[in-house]
């Protein structure tokens, strides 16, 4: 074949391919495979407006597909261009330079957060697979601004992130996600750096967590929405959702109206319009549902734990992932839709129950819970199964049989016990060369003062012993945890190092960041790894005289060597034991190897 030949054939090979794969591939069929579809109708079904002018790209499919990016942009572009209640804005740029957008919608679009109008932000799409959330919100944006529920916005703004995660969404397949009925193209659940946003909410390593930071610093909202779908399980309900539960919050005020006015008024607008809400599910057993679910609490890497210890109450919402798409984009438009009525007509109490959790200090925190030994009981519209054996993975698995089942006292095991806590202190002091660390905690929100001389204190400081590293990455990161000791020690830090008050209203935060012993701590991160690498070293030649003029002159230390030689073996035969022995009391030692840098104010 000819040169010119070959190139000509180059250039039409992508159309004459596309249009082979569009005709030898028909679309993926979730339903071969996925466990028995339970019918459904609902009256939210006559949400779905085909012919109305302002149609949206997933109502042309009848939610069967989702709006790409561009699709997204242009409609948005479109319809804010004819409402003065819309305004669009990108809060950031994704790893790979997307605007990451922000819609916000109110009566008085540049007034939002400032004329304590209750503030509702709504987010899609942290894991872009789990995309209902965005096309459920161009709807409801469609119908307040052209259409007749204008009213939403009388009394309540609303902040709409579509897509948060704009780069794994453009990373679109039918087969990113073969546990979900729909949409017929999904986004990948980690972004472009293959990192999972609803991990990051403490460290702060994602530039798409950072502009959600932003936003809630900038706008302060009363309640945040987070929608994802899940997995897993098989039951009845549609759209399941939760949030910390008020016997292990850290904003119980907040929680208490989640549990006693949000709840119960979604719960009853969603079984209203055909939908079967109902709590988070984590089964207990993969291989036997009727043991139990545990309602988890969520530490602050996830939105929800986050959430509660920074005092602004966040719901995070899970579709159920076997339930097709057009049900669960139903089923988020009503919680959006009644979350913003419900704030209308309760914006107030929550409020000051949001004020009241951040004025509230409290003398311990806790840093993590455990499982109670007791389970609650619960009613809970499940789905029969059978245990079957595979002759594939030789092992039993769980099929569903797609027939209701209704458990009347389902154990739910609360993980409402305090398994690590800690006294609060009046101040953390992080050294001026922590900067990364310190850029984090301006990020989030939390105020400092930095030390302009230098500052001579008398502080805790905290020496860690038997840490346990993870035996690989962990969102890129080797986690840590430890054992630490606490002494007094003065101290003297350089200028430019930052004291961080706990008196302060994202003190819980700082405690939940700063405590080397919090499970989503920039220690527990990996963030002061180096602390356990030792640098400095003897020579034996060295040492041996300097051990030898110590022990003619201090009779103290001959006495403690030969009392520890006594209550240990080793050091009765390991020579290098014990030189190590004496190293280690000479001042020669490296005096910040297994110190926590980070200093307490108590
Ligand atoms: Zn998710």
């Amino acid at each position: 074949m000819k040169h010119r030949q070959l190139a000509a054939l180059t250039a039409v090979l992508p159309t004459v391919l596309s249009v082979l794969l569009a005709l030898g591939t028909p679309a993926v069929q979730a339903d071969d495979w996925l466990p028995p579809l339970t019918p459904w109708q609902g009256d939210s079904l006559a949400l779905i407006q085909p012919k109305h002018p302002w149609v949206t790209p997933a109502e042309l499919t009848n939610l069967t597909e989702t709006a790409d990016l561009a699709q997204m942009q242009a409609y948005l572009q479109k319809l804010v261009a004819q409402s003065d209640l819309l305004r669009l804005e990108s809060i950031g740029k994704s790893p790979q330079g997307r605007d990451i957008w922000l819609v916000k919608a109110s009566r008085q679009p540049e007034q939002i957060g400032k004329q304590g109008r209750p503030v509702l932000l709504v987010q899609a799409g942290i894991h872009s697979g789990e995309i209902d959330g965005k096309d459920a919100g161009l709807m409801l944006l469609r119908d307040i601004t052209q259409g007749d529920k204008k009213d939403l916005l009388a009394q309540v703004d609303l902040l709409f992130i579509p897509v948060l995660s704009v780069d794994a969404h453009e990373r679109r397949s039918q087969y990113n996600r073969m546990n979900q009925r729909g949409p017929l193209e999904q986004g990948w659940r980690n972004t472009s750096t293959n990192l999972n946003l609803n991990r990051d909410y403490a460290k702060l390593d994602a530039p798409e967590l950072r502009a959600v930071l932003g936003v809630i610093n900038q706008y302060q909202p009363d309640l945040y929405i987070d929608v994802h779908v899940t997995d897993g399980e098989d039951y009845q309900y549609d759209i399941t959702y939760g949030f910390t539960e008020p016997a292990s919050s850290q904003s119980p005020n907040g929680a208490s109206w989640l549990q006693a006015v949000y709840r119960p008024a979604l719960d009853a607008a969603l079984t209203a319009a055909g939908h079967i809400p109902g709590p988070l599910v984590f089964g207990a057993d993969p291989l036997d549902f009727k043991k139990g679910i545990n309602n988890w609490t969520a530490t602050p890497r996830f939105s929800n734990g986050y959430g509660d210890v920074r005092h602004l109450p966040t719901v995070l919402v899970e579709n159920h992932s076997l339930k097709p798409f057009r049900q669960r984009v139903l089923g988020t438009y009503m919680l959006l839709e009644q979350s913003l009525r419900l704030l209308g007509e309760q914006g107030k109490a929550l409020q000051l129950a949001k004020k009241a959790d951040e004025q509230a200090r409290s003398a311990q925190q806790v840093l993590a819970y455990q499982q109670a030994a007791k389970p609650a009981r619960m009613p809970f519209k499940g789905i029969g199964y059978e245990v079957v054996q595979s002759p594939i993975s030789k092992g039993p698995y769980v099929r569903w049989t797609g027939k209701p089942v209704l458990y009347q006292d389902l154990p739910v095991y609360q993980f409402t016990e305090p398994a690590v806590s800690v006294e609060v202190p009046k101040a953390y002091w992080l050294p001026v060369q922590y900067q990364d660390v310190i850029k984090r905690l301006q990020l989030h929100g939390i105020e400092m003062t930095v030390a302009a001389q230098p500052v001579q204190l008398q502080l805790q400081q905290l020496s860690a012993s038997e840490p346990q590293f993870s035996s690989k990455p962990v969102e890129g990161r080797m986690t840590v945890s430890a054992r630490f000791s606490r002494a007094f020690r003065d101290i003297t830090l350089p200028a430019g190092s930052v004291r961080v008050s706990t008196d302060q209203p994202l003190g819980a935060l700082a405690v939940a960041l700063l405590e080397p012993e919090a499970p989503d701590s920039f220690f527990s991160w990996g963030f002061f790894n180096t602390m356990f690498e030792r640098t400095e070293y003897f020579e034996t030649y060295a040492l041996l005289p300097w051990i030898e003029q110590q022990l003619a002159q201090d009779k103290q230390l001959a006495a403690e060597f030969t009392a520890a030689s006594k209550a240990d073996k080793q050091l009765q035969t390991d020579g290098n034991a014990r030189l190590q022995w004496f190293y280690q009391r000479s001042p020669f030692y490296d005096q910040s190897y297994l110190q926590y840098p980070v200093l307490l104010e108590q």
